[in-house]
């Protein structure tokens, strides 16, 4: 230090107070990406269409729009340097009209990366051709195309809807053979796929950062339980061999790398086989910062919504090194009962993400306790 003011490396990145970060999205992920980038000295803008969005409680700016009002994002492009997303159903075309506004502005993760992610047949054709082993799959797109895929992968198996799934939601399980035309129904008839059950032990997932310079960083694997298909709590160390964990590890590396990816994106995966035989089967990659590593807010040496931070706007990526043993807990609508017993438990950090109506089945929070 000079004069109290602290050196810089001779190429180290200047973060300049006034650089804002555009966030599409106003959920929770995005309200605690505003508060992380707020600790950087990084302002936020959040732009969402849900008039009561909470990501807008803690921002600098908001614009409260339709994801495709030209003229709205038109004034966003031309406020913020760098833009980014909290949520994988934005439109791809939203992205490329706030290029299209602004040449200059740099849009992390790509149009391109978020396309894959965005349809589930795409997803595991990408991931298949980096040699990763996924669930057997078929597209479908009539009943007909169902029943034939049916009988090339068997019962049980999982319909899913190709496009904006997202907590079990658009899914249907097909127990028998027969099952074919009312899962078909469930789903709306809608373009989906057809995946083989896997015979999971656990569910687990990675979270990987990277840079628009190639640099990596992953997080310890998580262990994750669901209830209902929504995330209950989420476990660290799991309880996998180190050689699945490396595994992992490098498979969430090897989709970031392909994506040219910038920002952190999670991997969820099953476990599966026992012994030397254990090993990771891909379930889905989340572009985006992921409920699994809500825990490294506390957890890590860099939370996840830092590291995105960092990573979107080309600052050095932290340490993701883990503080102790972990447990994190969803607090759904019907858990808020639960809010006066850990507001006076000590070593429980709770957060609220200030929704107003608790409904049953509603993400309204997180308690992360280290040890
Ligand atoms: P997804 O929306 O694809 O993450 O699926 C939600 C949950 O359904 C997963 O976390 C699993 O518990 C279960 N699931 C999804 N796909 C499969 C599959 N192919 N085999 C077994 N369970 C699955």
């Amino acid at each position: 230090m000079i004069d109290g003011q602290p050196q810089r490396r001779k190429g180290a990145p200047v973060l300049r107070p006034s650089l804002t970060l555009g966030i599409l999205g106003g959920g929770q992920l995005g309200r605690m990406m505003a508060m992380a980038a707020a600790t950087l000295g990084i302002r936020t803008h959040v732009y969402a269409p849900e008039a009561e969005s909470i990501a807008f409680e803690v921002c600098a700016e908001h614009t409260c729009a339709p994801y495709l009002d030209k003229a709205a994002l038109k004034a966003f492009a031309e406020r913020v340097q760098v833009v980014t997303f909290e949520f994988e159903n934005v439109p791809t075309a939203t992205l490329e009209r706030l290029q299209h506004y602004a040449p200059h502005l740099r849009i992390h993760p790509s149009a391109s990366a978020l396309s894959i992610t965005q349809d589930r047949i795409n997803e595991k054709t990408f991931m298949a051709g980096l040699g990763l082993e996924t669930a057997p799959f078929r597209a479908v797109d009539s009943l007909e195309t169902l029943e034939e895929a049916v009988r090339a992968i068997g019962a049980p198996s999982i319909l899913k809807t190709r496009r904006m799934g997202y907590d079990g939601k658009g899914q249907a399980r097909i127990m028998t053979p027969h099952g074919a035309a009312e899962a078909y129904e469930a789903i709306g008839r809608q373009s989906a796929i057809l995946e083989g059950f896997v015979s999971f032990s656990r569910e687990v997932s990675v979270l990987c950062a990277r840079r628009a310079d190639g640099a990596v960083a992953t997080y310890d694997v998580c262990e994750n339980e669901h209830r209902n298909h929504i995330l209950s709590r989420t476990t660290l160390p799991s309880s996998i061999l180190p050689a699945t964990a490396r595994q992992a590890r490098e498979a969430a590396i090897a989709i970031a790398g392909a994506l040219d990816y910038v920002g952190i994106l999670a991997v969820e995966m099953f476990v599966v086989g026992e012994g030397a035989g254990e090993h990771v089967v891909m379930n889905e990659i989340a572009p985006r910062v992921h409920n699994s590593g809500h825990w490294t807010i506390e957890g890590a040496e860099t939370s996840q919504f830092e590291q995105h931070v960092r990573a979107v706007m080309g600052l050095p990526l932290g340490s993701t090194v883990r503080r102790g043993a972990i447990e994190m807990d969803n607090l759904l609508g019907e858990d808020m009962r639960r809010v006066p017993d850990l507001l006076e438990t000590p070593g429980a950090h709770l957060h609220l993400y200030g929704k107003k109506l608790a409904l049953k089945g509603r993400k309204m929070g997180h308690v992360t306790i280290v040890r």
